[in-house]
């Protein structure tokens, strides 16, 4: 695992595409009925690396994440097409963490297989639920049985496997969620992703629960399953490291440590964002959102990208806040100084110590307490005014 301090610099690949979409995602997730041009869109992906690449200058690249979407809709070959755009783009060392998310429904274990000789040494895998009637609910096109295939074979073919599932599902009590959570982690090689239930506009869920057609568990309730999830995760070895991430130590997510840490990195394809230094300043960058748009666009100018800026010092310095909170690992405090210019307001430290939710630790670090994660939006909003 990197240093502390060491943020590193990720590539963030997105294939956009998915084979239905689920009744609760709000992310950049398109069905299409017709097949999707995949050379092309490997094409179009490598252009799109050459116009960052000139603005980012060369970098030595400390992950790859290709997310979506559903990016185990990816052929193999196109994977190492994107995989060695990568490295004619920017420098790639051995043996860096490359992860490929993956539904279990898409999995055939020849494409793992040969996700395997492209580079990909991880995977992430949307299991969501282990019982069949929650993955119909959710909207999975795969039941328990196929997620396990699926969670043998990663566990087979690649050095290293997370699974993500999501708690606080309608009517689910306390002893469902352990019982389950207990038997993820006994499929769990190194790292789960443990999510809640959220209800997000513009999503089949949010017209449903506006309806009054599904309730999720209220505040009290919710709050419970996530003190569960982190006793039951610390007792087996898998300690929350995020506020929705448990791993063995040493088998964090190097990338997504990139983001919480606050480090650098590039956005490609459709939808992604991007952070990176240039010229001295942290500069934002957001692509076309639909996939043909996009597609498009980078045919015509060689990009995609649709909105960007320049952070302003307390722009980085609230971001990295927001960010680096979020780890039980929380903040260096000198860092947050040199973005800000500032120190972090000493009176709003003490209210907040005195009401248990941020902790020091040692001299130099900050972090947020497990009362403090459960409000932590609060808690950073608090601090960064
Ligand atoms: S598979 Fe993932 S990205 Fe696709 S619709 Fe479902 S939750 Fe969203």
């Amino acid at each position: 695992m990197p240093l502390a301090g060491e943020p590193g610099f990720g590539v963030y690949v997105h294939w956009p595409f998915c084979a239905a979409k689920c009744p609760y995602c709000d992310f950049n997730s398109h069905v299409r009925h017709q097949p999707v041009d995949q050379p092309r869109f490997a094409a179009a992906f490598e252009r799109e690396m050459a116009a960052m690449r000139a603005r980012t200058g060369s970098r030595t690249v400390t992950s790859i994440f290709l997310g979506g979407g559903t990016p185990s809709l990816m052929r193999p070959e196109t994977v190492g097409a994107v995989l060695e755009a990568v490295a004619r783009h920017w420098s790639v060392p051995d043996g860096i963490e490359i992860t490929l998310e993956a539904n279990p429904s898409s999995v055939e274990a020849e494409r793992f297989r040969g996700y395997r000789a492209t580079g990909v040494n991880r995977v992430s895998l949307g299991v969501q639920a282990l019982n069949d009637a929650d993955l119909r609910f959710l909207g999975r096109l795969h039941d328990v049985e196929e997620a396990l295939k699926a969670i043998g074979l990663a566990r087979d073919i690649f050095p290293r496997l997370s699974f993500d599932l999501i708690y606080a599902r309608p009517g689910q009590t306390l002893a469902a969620w352990e019982a389950e959570l207990e038997q993820a982690i006994g499929y769990a090689a190194d790292h789960l992703s443990l999510y809640q239930l959220t209800i997000e506009e513009g999503t089949r869920f949010h017209a449903l629960h506006a309806a009054g057609k599904i309730a999720v568990p209220d505040g009290d309730h919710a709050a419970d399953l996530y003190d569960l999830t982190q006793a039951v995760t610390a007792a087996r070895g898998l300690p929350a490291y995020e506020i929705s991430n448990h791993a063995r130590p040493g088998a964090e997510s190097r990338h997504n440590l990139v983001y919480w840490r606050y480090g650098e990195y590039v956005g490609i394809g459709p939808g992604a964002h991007g952070r990176f230094v240039e010229e001295g300043r942290r500069v934002v960058t957001v692509t076309e959102k639909t996939p043909e748009t996009w597609l498009n666009l980078v045919e015509a100018k060689g990009h995609g990208i649709v909105d960007g800026e320049i952070l302003s010092r307390s722009e980085e310095a609230d971001e990295f806040l927001l960010m680096g909170l979020r780890l039980a690992e929380g903040i260096e405090l000198d860092r947050y100084e040199h973005l800000s210019g500032q120190e972090l307001s000493r009176e709003r430290l003490a209210v907040l110590q005195g009401e248990g939710l941020v902790a020091p630790i040692g001299n130099s670090r900050l972090r947020v307490t497990p009362a403090g994660m459960v409000v932590l939006n609060a808690v950073v909003a608090d601090l960064a005014r």
